[in-house]
């Protein structure tokens, strides 16, 4: 198969680029390994929603193995406890490390913090490009991905959280 694929090019006999499968594999298992990162909450009367927007993250995309980068919005609507601002950036970039489909990943952070803070309700949207989908397949640049979960009060498509998440992250 590997041979079908480099019908000319020895390229594992180059010496300079003998460490590359090394490195390759080493690249790997750093775009898949997360850094664990501590949920810790405190108590708080804080009640009004929190957002917090634009975290950049990478992940590799489980069909294909190429990157999808881009950024999640995050909002929570607290009831006692509220978690530090920074660990939402660490949490989805830990999270992110791993092969995914952008839509389970969105559900698995989204999952993550309604375990970790019992809140009211909590949403994420994830926006990204697929390498896969722009420099291979379709090769479509500059198309984006939008993925969303939404718990709690934000599942409610009736209710005003929802609405308001969705209008204060597209604010500019
Ligand atoms: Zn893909």
């Amino acid at each position: 198969m590997f041979d079908a694929l480099c019908p000319v090019y020895d390229w594992y006999e180059d010496p300079a680029l003998s460490e590359t499968p090394r490195r390759f594999a080493s690249m790997i298992l750093e775009l898949t390994t997360g850094e664990s990162v501590e949920w810790t909450t405190f108590e708080s009367d804080a009640d009004e929603m929190v957002i917090v927007r634009d975290i950049a993250f990478v992940a590799l995309c489980e069909h294909h193995v190429v990157p999808f980068i881009g950024h999640t919005h995050i909002g929570y609507i607290p009831t006692g406890r509220i978690l530090g601002l920074s660990k939402f950036a660490r949490g989805v970039r830990s999270i992110a490390k791993g092969l995914w489909t952008q839509e389970e990943l969105a559900k698995t952070i989204a999952t993550k913090i309604d375990d970790e803070l019992s809140p009211l309700g909590v949403g994420v949207v994830m926006e990204a490009e697929h390498l896969c989908m722009t420099i291979r397949g379709v090769q479509a640049p500059g198309t984006k991905t939008i993925t969303s979960s939404m718990l709690g009060v934000f599942a409610d498509h009736s209710r005003q959280a929802r609405s308001e998440f969705l209008s204060l992250i597209r604010e500019r």
